[in-house]
């Protein structure tokens, strides 16, 4: 679908980003267009809204104007569709949604110097001023001040987004588009499973939806000896085996698969917990899967507070706890990039579809019904 009016394509050789000329898009002969399709949050209520006339963002002297190609769907973009309670009290109405992406470098802001016109661009949509404590320690990742983008400012389901230099991630050119459009989701796998260390381990991940089932191939690419897997859904649980999972349990039918796992190691229970369904009964389970002494890594998000055995599940059982919360910058996307170019990770049973932009209900239909796992929309 590459007949939408988008800007001139010049091949990237000829112009790397010399002192550009003006630090905002004026209309001149080959300057970008001044609007682009965009697809947006329209009001309070359910569904999305493709605008045909959006303004195209501002760069400023340090921002890099990226004209998106692929950009995935992820879960906060259903709940933003979908209106529940946390889009309704985080979202603006009228932010061009989503986060995850790969495109090409449009124009340059006058201060850029890493970056050029045509190169293959993706980006941590964390955005930070970088000044405060824990930016200035080496953990970005957990700033006071993030705002991201699709959420908190305009993101990516759009011919054009603007993001500050220091954000833009340089796509390697033996990944292809499609992986690339997934760093944001795979870059929490590979986080949480680094975080949680797995190496020669019996992992439990609990929930395989999209992160769920990257968490798989990732934790069998970084050594993990033997993982175990739980969800309410056969077939993931199936594609879960088929990534590398030695055993994957339905926990619809009760809790009994917890003695399985204990009897599979040694009556201990695993050494590791990846929680990524954010369900309240698969949190306790998967505390009570974990041995003493364990470690646990949590990045699937509970819909509200949940009751929860602090005693049982990690006081007497001196386990150790880690929130996870989005990826390293930019040790997450070293690793990542690493087990990309080494093979080493299997996707695509997990990237199922892709959409032109105009049919984005489908898309989204797909996604929220679970026909497709990873729903990519191409712009
Ligand atoms: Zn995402």
């Amino acid at each position: 679908m590459d007949s939408t009016p988008t800007p001139t394509q010049t091949p990237s050789a000829e112009t790397p980003s010399a002192p550009a000329p003006a630090q905002r898009t004026s209309p001149s002969a080959n300057a970008s267009p001044e609007t682009m399709r965009a697809l947006i949050k329209h009001r309070a209520g359910e569904g999305l809204a493709l605008d045909e006339h959006r303004p195209v963002p501002e760069v400023g002297p340090r921002d890099v104007l990226i004209r998106v190609k692929k950009a995935g769907i992820c879960g906060t973009d259903r709940h933003i569709w979908q209106w529940d309670d946390w889009a309704a009290s985080r979202i603006p109405v009228g932010i061009v949604t989503g986060h995850e992406f790969v495109g090409v470098v449009e124009h340059t802001g006058s201060a850029v110097t890493q970056f050029s016109k045509g190169q293959r661009v993706s980006a941590e949509g964390h955005i930070t001023a970088g000044l405060d404590y824990n930016s200035r320690t080496g953990a970005a990742h957990i700033a006071r001040d993030t705002k991201i983008l699709g959420v908190d400012r305009d993101g990516v389901f759009a011919e054009f987004v603007s993001v500050p230099e220091a954000n833009v991630w340089p796509v390697h050119d033996d990944i292809p588009d499609r992986i690339a459009a997934t760093f944001d989701p795979l870059g929490n796998a590979v986080h949480t499973v680094m975080a949680a260390g797995v190496s020669a381990k019996s992992v439990l991940v609990s929930g395989v939806g999209i992160i769920g089932l990257m968490g798989v191939t990732v934790a069998r690419a970084a050594g993990a000896s033997r993982i175990f897997c739980t969800d309410i859904n056969p077939p993931r649980l199936e594609l879960a085996k088929k990534l590398g999972a030695v055993e994957a349990f339905d926990a619809s039918q009760g809790d009994h698969w917890i003695d399985e796992v204990r009897k599979a190691t040694r009556g201990e229970g695993v050494d590791v917990l990846l929680e990524m369904s954010g369900a309240p009964t698969a949190i306790d389970e998967g505390f009570r899967a974990l041995r003493n002494g364990g470690r646990a890594a949590l990045l699937g998000l509970p819909a509200k507070p949940v009751t929860f055995d602090f005693n049982a599940n990690i006081i007497f059982k001196g386990c150790e706890v880690l929130g996870i919360n989005g990826r390293r910058v930019w040790e997450t996307w070293f690793q990542m990039e690493e087990l990309l170019l080494g093979g080493r990770l299997e996707l695509d049973d997990i990237i199922t579809h892709e959409f032109p932009i105009e049919q984005y209900e489908k898309a989204f239909e797909t996604m929220i019904s679970g026909e497709g796992i990873k729903v990519l929309m191409n712009l």
